[in-house]
């Protein structure tokens, strides 16, 4: 995720399904199974959005799984809360650690994507005035409850291929350090070395964008797909790519980040310091401020007010999103046109706007990718949610040849 995405850290917090995922599912503790064969307790887990509940949070999305369904899919390959895990196959399963603005996600997943355990640090527990250290012993808390919930003792957590990570914010792949933003007592924080030495495991660090390409290749909406492009809605935009069946970095490992992609030359500055980025203009930030300057009802509306007014067939609201996704078709069409992709998957909390959004987009896009071959590429809401990030860092973890990432 490029710094310009998160810049106000709010990309991931609602990442790919957006809020409407986040009526949950349950705060009911126990909900998992026993697998026979090892004793371990399997627990399929869910997500909330209320930092009051309680942090071990169970149950499995239910939009996500309505989604799946919806979608052409194998039903043997869908999220199944109620499904007893045989056996945990350590070698096939991932940590991961979803690193948001107001909270902190620890997962184990498994070969198939499958959430099999998970523990949240709330807002409330990451106060402002909270050490780095202090922090990262919560963590370490977390990582061991999850472990514990499975059957695994923290000495037994070299069985795992790895921990993959993923953050909002800047990465610096070099030094293994994250930034991300509202969490101040961790800007450039060590994260990766600190995990590696303490679990004495590989540690994969991932951009929100990154994971949630990789995440919906591998287990989501453009599994099977040969080449596709993953996309970041949130107040910024960014996106990832895979070609070939394989995801690319490129030269600096920046490759996809599609915000920064001018759509308009004449368009509004951009705080990269380019002009008309198709951040500056389909961005939450610019949807915002777009509504606030062309007469929206609610001036201080956010871009998710924007797009229930849209629902609601506010007309300037409709304008706003009907520029906004005219733009993000735009640049898709560019992209595919470009590259010669399959499809394009759209994730990030702007998603939950629904056709109000995703109507402009195929207008946009039908009208931008003229040549035969690009026009049948489908554009697509992501599938797998907010869990969608782990999913992907569970990739580059479990599949690292197909998912060079981190
Ligand atoms: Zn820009």
């Amino acid at each position: 995720m490029g710094a310009d995405a998160d810049r106000d850290g709010t990309v991931d917090d609602r990442v790919a399904a957006g809020s409407d995922d986040a009526q949950l599912v349950s705060s009911d503790l126990v909900r998992g199974a026993t697998a026979p064969a090892t004793g371990r307790a399997v627990v399929a887990v869910g997500v909330a959005d209320d930092d009051d509940a309680d942090p071990l949070l169970l149950g499995q999305d239910p939009d996500a799984t309505a989604r799946m369904q919806d979608a052409d899919f194998d039903p043997a390959d869908t999220l199944d809360p109620d499904r007893e895990v045989e056996e945990l196959e350590l070698s096939r399963c991932a940590l991961t650690i979803s690193v948001q603005t107001s909270r902190i996600d620890v997962s184990l997943i498994a070969g198939r994507g499958e959430v099999v355990a998970a523990q949240r640090i709330p807002a409330s527990s990451l106060a402002v005035d909270a050490d780095a250290d202090s922090i990262f012993d919560m963590l370490i808390g977390s990582v061991d409850s999850v472990l514990h919930a499975v059957g695994i003792e923290p000495d037994e957590a070299t069985a795992l291929p790895g921990i993959g990570v993923v953050t909002t914010g800047r990465i610096d792949s070099a030094g293994g350090t994250v930034s991300p933003p509202g969490l101040p007592a961790w800007q450039a924080f060590p994260l990766r070395d600190k995990l590696s030495d303490h679990y004495q495991l590989a540690v994969k660090l991932l951009s929100s964008a990154a994971a949630v390409c990789a995440g919906e290749h591998w287990r989501g909406a453009a599994r099977g797909r040969r080449s596709a492009l993953g996309l970041v809605l949130g107040n910024g935009i960014d996106g990832a790519v895979v070609i070939d069946g394989r995801f690319v970095g490129g030269t600096t490992g920046n490759a996809g980040h599609i915000g920064h992609v001018c759509v308009d030359p004449y368009g509004p500055a951009c705080a990269c310091g380019g002009r008309g980025c198709l951040e500056a203009v389909a961005g939450g930030a610019a949807i915002a401020e777009w509504a606030r300057t062309h007469g929206g009802t609610d001036p201080s509306a956010d871009a998710a007010e924007v797009a229930e007014a849209a629902r609601r067939g506010d007309p300037v609201a409709l304008a706003t999103f009907r520029r906004a996704g005219e733009a993000i078709g735009q640049a898709v069409a560019g992209v595919v046109t470009l590259l010669d992709l399959d499809v394009v998957v759209v994730g990030g909390p702007l998603i939950a706007a629904g056709p109000v959004l995703f109507d402009p987009i195929a207008d946009g896009y039908h009208r931008f990718a003229a040549l035969g071959y690009a026009a049948p590429a489908r554009v697509v809401p992501a599938l797998l949610g907010r869990d969608g990030g782990q999913i992907g860092a569970a990739a580059a973890v479990l599949e690292p040849a197909v998912y060079p990432v981190g």
